[in-house]
């Protein structure tokens, strides 16, 4: 297990324990269980979860429409993510039924997957310095999206610095200025979506150009105002039909009655 001091979102310092007990810490286990249960693999896997989700959410919708194609390089590229592969061979079948791509094998929840993907197929994992997506977590946010009360967590100057200057390298290497018209659009918004709210002065919110959420939020708000809204235009038509209906009724009715007075 190493320990390492990593800087949170908005500058909180925080000891976290690193291996596949990430963020949550390991409780009860020895060092060296849990390093001969990760095979000596020093990186997260919830974090660097947390982390693909970000740049999934809130930087690939802006990279794709820029048709912008992301350089090897660059740490957020898929391929430098080393649990990507088996990420990818993830099943999710039903609620409870998740399935390992490689050997078929169900499982009730992802965390028995996540353990077998450790146990079974450790050697898979595309293993070399500087793969560890959880480690770009202090620029990404990801404290912050794990746990949003962290957003009132008293700022810490030292560790804010810290994440600005990991957030604009990450900027400068994925999307450089000197890349074009699109690699400049892009590095100026990452800068916006991660960068600028690495700041202890009350900079803006982190993702403030939005990401894929809000596209699917507009969506849930517009199904669910169809929804209401649906059985009150129906219940509408039912009436003119049901007056309509009534009104014929009488019309018929009129002469019926002027027929029966004629005799009188
Ligand atoms: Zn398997």
């Amino acid at each position: 297990m190493r320990i390492l001091e990593n800087s949170g979102d908005f500058g909180l310092v925080e000891r976290i324990s690193l291996g596949r007990f990430g963020f949550e810490g390991i409780t009860g286990r020895s060092l060296e269980q849990v390093q001969d249960h990760t095979h000596g693999i020093h990186c997260s896997r919830e974090r660097s979860r947390t982390a693909w989700k970000i740049i999934d959410e809130y930087m690939m919708p802006f990279v794709a429409k820029e048709n912008y194609k992301i350089s090897s390089s660059c740490r957020l590229h898929a391929d430098n993510d080393l649990f990507r592969d088996q990420e990818r061979h993830k099943i999710h079948v039903d609620i409870n039924d998740w399935q390992c791509g490689y050997c078929k094998k169900s499982f009730r929840a992802e965390k028995y997957l996540d353990q077998h993907f450790d146990n079974r197929h450790y050697n898979l994992l595309n293993v070399s310095h500087g793969k560890c997506l959880a480690d770009l977590c202090g620029a990404l946010h990801c404290d912050l999206v794990i746990d949003s009360k962290l957003r009132k967590t008293k700022c810490n100057p030292a560790a804010a610095s810290k994440n600005r200057h990991l957030c604009e390298s990450l900027a400068g290497s994925c999307f450089p200025v000197s890349g074009g018209p699109s690699a400049s659009r892009l590095h100026e918004l990452f800068l916006r979506q991660f960068c600028d709210s690495h700041t202890c002065s009350g900079g803006p919110k982190p993702f403030s150009r939005g990401g894929k959420k809000q596209t699917s939020t507009i969506y849930i708000a517009i199904s669910a105002l169809t929804l209401v809204l649906l059985p009150v235009f129906y219940f509408l038509v039912y009436l003119q039909q049901w007056n309509m209906r009534v009104g014929v009724h009488d019309l018929k009715r009129i002469p019926r009655r002027k027929q029966k007075a004629k005799p009188f």
